[in-house]
């Protein structure tokens, strides 16, 4: 049987793989075959070329201020060509130190300002809080009133701009910047968070989420994906509810 091709890129793995972040890779790969899809997986390292375009999955794990300084001038560069496939619909998940450089600048608690991609629009700054912990965010991207689980440890606040849409409301944790109540950030398909876990092997419905969208901008609607049995995943995602939101 033909088994559509799904293109995932995983950038900089070598760097940004905090608290596993690589399990995001392994669940889009694992749900791609699931779903009859054929997973090519395309790691890209420092320095390496990509061609954003030809790309259908954008992910990116989380790292600390050091990986960050490390990788900021090549994914700068990288900005204009990232920002045109965005504006063309790529899916991609960014998570924490990458979720904060898609913004316009994170300003260090060294005093350095690391120039971000300014494809989101947003910003961080440094602060002498250190917001750790499980989390439960409420979410309506994926429907009525869904949540999304995970484990953030950031010092990084980061403020949306007035136009930007939160990936949702923080029910427990400290999301965005501990102040405002929002977690993460959506502009098109892309997905900003803080949330570790990893994020998607307890998320399937985001993870889908962002696979249909892949999908969409790749075959054009022509590729719905089905259900599958996600028993497994949604019991691992209400236990952390469960425990998290103290409810039995
Ligand atoms: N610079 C980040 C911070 O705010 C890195 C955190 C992360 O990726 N977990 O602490």
């Amino acid at each position: 049987m033909h088994r559509p091709p799904v293109r995932i890129c995983s950038l900089y793995p070598e760097l940004l793989n905090i608290y596993g972040d690589r399990g995001n890779v392994i669940t889009m790969v694992q749900r791609a075959r699931w779903h009859n899809l054929e997973p090519i997986v395309a790691e890209v390292a420092l320095g390496a070329p990509v061609d954003f375009a030809a790309c259908d999955l954008l992910l990116i794990g989380g790292g600390q201020d050091r990986e960050q300084k490390i990788l900021v001038n090549d994914f700068a560069a990288r900005g204009p060509d990232l920002a045109a496939a965005i504006q063309d619909g790529l899916a991609m998940l960014a998570i924490c130190g990458a979720y904060q450089l898609m913004g316009r600048h994170y300003l260090t608690a060294d005093g350095e300002n690391l120039p971000g991609l300014g494809i989101f629009d947003a910003w961080t700054e440094a602060s002498k809080d250190r917001m750790i912990g499980n989390v439960v965010v409420e979410t309506e991207l994926l429907g009525a009133a869904r949540t999304v689980v995970g484990f953030e440890n950031h010092s990084g606040k980061t403020y949306l701009g007035p136009g930007a849409r939160p990936l949702g409301r923080v029910l427990k944790g400290h999301g965005n910047n501990g102040q405002d109540g929002r977690e993460g950030l959506v502009y098109r398909n892309a997905v900003g968070t803080y949330l570790h876990g990893s994020l998607l092997p307890k998320n399937p419905q985001l993870a889908d989420w962002l696979l249909q969208r892949a999908l969409d901008r790749r075959y054009g609607g022509a590729i719905q994906l089905g259900r599958l049995d996600d028993e497994f995943e949604e019991r691992a995602h209400a236990a952390v509810v469960r425990q998290v939101l103290g409810k039995s």
